[in-house]
C-alpha cells in the first residue's frame, strides 16, 4: 500500500495525536483518549479509518499510539479493531468502506454534545452547526473564532485517493 511518509504525513499523524484535525467528532474522540484514557467503540472506529483512509497512514502508527493511552489496551483486540478498520483483518471490513468523519457525527452525537464536551473551541456553535464549523463560518456564526483548526485535508478527496492506492496495490499483488 503506497502509505504516505514523511514530514507532512508525520505532522498529520501529530495532528490527530492532539485532535487537531479540524474534523470535530475526529478530534473530540482524540481529546477523549487524552484526557480519560477511554474512547467509545464508535468513535475508535472513526478516528482509525481517519487516520488509516483520509491521512493514508499505516495503522501500525495508530495501534502503537492507542496503546500508549488506553486503559483498557490490549494487545489481541487493539491490533483487531485497527485492522478492522484497515480492511486488512482476519474479518475486517471491506477496505472501499471509508467512514465518513462529518456524517459519523451528525449521526452519533445528532446535537454536539459529545464534541461540545471535549473541543471548547466550538463549544459557541449551537446544536449540530458544531459538527460543521465551515458552514457555521458562512452562516455569521464564526466558526473559528476561537481558534479551532481548519480541516488539514479535504475528506471527498482523500477517499478517493484511499480507493485509488488500493487498487494499485491490488494491481501490484496481482502482478506478483
Ligand atoms: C481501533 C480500535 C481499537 C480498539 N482497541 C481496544 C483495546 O485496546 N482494548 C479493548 O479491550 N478493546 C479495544 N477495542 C474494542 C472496543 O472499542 C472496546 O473494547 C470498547 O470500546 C471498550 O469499552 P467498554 O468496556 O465500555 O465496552 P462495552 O461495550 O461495555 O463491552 C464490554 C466488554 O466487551 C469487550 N468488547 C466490546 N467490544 C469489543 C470489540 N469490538 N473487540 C473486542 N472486545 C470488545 C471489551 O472487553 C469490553 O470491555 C478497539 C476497537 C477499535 C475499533
Amino acid at each position: 500500500m503506497p502509505w504516505a511518509t514523511g514530514p507532512e504525513a508525520d505532522a498529520a499523524f501529530t495532528a490527530w495525536t492532539q485532535g487537531k484535525t479540524g474534523f470535530p467528532y475526529v478530534d473530540a474522540g482524540m481529546r477523549q483518549l487524552a484526557a480519560t484514557g477511554w474512547m467509545h467503540n464508535r468513535v475508535r472506529m472513526v478516528v482509525a479509518s481517519f487516520l488509516v483512509k483520509d491521512l493514508h497512514i499505516p495503522w501500525q502508527r495508530g495501534a502503537e499510539f492507542f496503546m500508549t493511552q488506553l486503559r483498557d489496551g490490549d494487545l489481541a483486540s487493539n491490533s483487531h479493531g485497527w485492522q478492522w478498520t484497515a480492511g486488512c483483518g482476519t474479518d475486517a471490513s471491506p477496505f472501499f468502506r471509508v467512514f465518513n468523519p462529518i456524517t459519523q457525527g451528525l449521526k452519533f452525537d445528532p446535537q454536539g454534545e459529545y464534541v461540545r464536551r471535549y473541543v471548547p473551541e466550538l463549544a459557541h456553535l449551537p446544536g449540530k452547526t458544531i459538527h460543521t464549523p465551515w458552514d457555521a463560518t458562512l452562516s455569521g456564526l464564526g466558526g473559528y473564532d476561537h481558534g479551532y483548526p481548519k480541516p488539514i485535508v479535504d475528506h471527498k478527496v482523500e477517499r478517493e485517493v484511499a480507493l485509488a492506492n488500493y487498487s494499485f496495490m491490488k494491481d501490484q499483488k496481482k502482478d506478483q
